[in-house]
């Protein structure tokens, strides 16, 4: 069997903090990506994402754990010989050499020859569909688009397996990353590159990611389809960083219904396995919001679903949809209704339905998924 590209085994790396306990940035990670596979690295700032960008590249020393490439361990060997293209956050750009210069300036460094040289440059520049003028010109007349087409060119002429990139739209507006993000997809799987792209965004992430890989205080919370990581959180934590998330405490099994916060009952049949001290998550557009048939009493479904009553807090217009804020027996809830359907006004009298399958358990820290919950999906 061939080793993956990139293999991460137990990788650590802590700093010194003062006179207190030293911050462990990375936490004993293990990680994976195949060739052409783009892995979002995701998670709050501060969670040890850079800090594990430098591991896999060479620019920081781990305490512990290995960084594999091709199968090969490189720890010790800097930067320019492991077989990694960085591109950080800043760029990093040469400011006195023009975007030609700043992409040779890699292929110098290892000693191309001059005859060579120029076609690699040209032929990476293509690849970031640079254009023409802006090539000869320094970085502060470049837009911030066109740096960081250079600064992927950079990369991308050393012809590296492994392409790490730290947030490399965070400084442009939403079009243009929505745009240089699906060039960089296309780009990166024509040249079956094993990606790791971070990123605080997590519709980027969504939207990008073959699997994302969520971090919290130096460790990795779940490693998943983006479908994985929105609909099927292993945590609280993963619940609530991608999106609007309506997580519901369970506070009593009974025997045949779960009762949430609020005094809201849900089928205990669809979720069997839940414990007092988890949580039910339901997205805020799973949930079906009705004004007419407000009437008529709650139930907990026999499908699995549920219905309930609640009233509306506050409804914020956006276009294609509204998100509602309502009061269910003193639970706050959250839905997205579409615009089409012409969502009701705050104040409004309304039934909410949880249509089976559209609540997930998501069990109290510590505790793993039960097999059970595993196995409705
Ligand atoms: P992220 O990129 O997810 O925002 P970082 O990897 O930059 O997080 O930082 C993770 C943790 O390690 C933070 O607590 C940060 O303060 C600390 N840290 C990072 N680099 C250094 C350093 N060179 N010296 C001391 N602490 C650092
Ligand atoms: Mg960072």
């Amino acid at each position: 069997m061939t080793p993956p590209v990139l293999e991460l085994r137990a990788l650590s790396r802590a700093f010194p903090h003062g006179r207190g306990a030293p911050v462990v940035a990375v936490d004993g990670m293990d990680l994976r990506v195949e060739p052409g596979e783009l892995a979002c690295l995701v998670g709050p700032s501060g969670c040890g994402k850079s800090t594990l960008l430098r591991l896999i590249g060479g620019y920081l020393a781990p305490d512990a754990g290995a960084v594999r490439i091709d199968g090969v361990e490189v720890a010790g060997a800097p930067p320019e010989r492991r077989s990694v293209g960085t591109v950080f956050q800043s760029y990093a750009l040469f400011p006195h050499l023009s975007a030609r210069e700043n992409v040779a300036f890699g292929l110098r460094v290892r000693r191309v020859p001059a005859a060579q040289l120029r076609a690699r440059v040209d032929a990476a520049l293509d690849w970031v569909a640079l254009d023409a003028r802006a090539r000869e010109r320094r970085p502060r007349e470049l837009s911030g688009g066109q740096q960081q087409r250079v600064a992927l060119a950079r990369v991308l002429v050393t012809e590296p397996r492994v392409l790490l990139l730290d947030e490399p739209f965070a400084n442009l507006d939403r079009a243009l990353r929505e745009r240089l993000g699906e060039e960089l997809r296309a780009l990166q799987r024509a040249r079956n590159l094993a990606t790791v792209l971070v990123t605080h965004d997590q519709d980027e992430a969504l939207a990008l990611a073959d699997r994302v890989a969520v971090m919290h205080a130096g460790r990795l919370e779940q490693v998943d389809a983006p479908a994985g990581v929105y609909e099927r959180p292993r945590s609280a934590f993963v619940a609530a960083f991608f999106g609007a998330a309506n997580l519901l405490r369970v506070v009593a099994v009974t025997g045949d219904a779960l009762v949430l916060e609020g005094g809201l009952r849900l089928a205990a049949q669809a979720l069997g396995a839940a414990r007092a001290g988890d949580h039910v998550l339901v997205r805020p557009e799973r949930l079906e919001v009705s004004v007419s048939a407000a009437g008529g009493p709650a139930t907990d479904g026999d499908d699995g679903g549920a219905s309930w009553r609640a009233q509306v807090v506050s409804a914020t217009y956006r276009g294609a949809d509204a998100l509602l804020t309502l009061d269910a027996g003193g639970a706050a809830l959250r839905a997205r209704v579409a615009a089409k359907e012409r969502p009701p006004a705050a104040g409004a009298r309304v039934r909410v339905e949880v249509p089976a399958g559209a609540a997930w358990l998501v069990p109290a820290s510590g505790r793993p998924l039960p097999e059970t919950a595993a196995a409705l999906t």
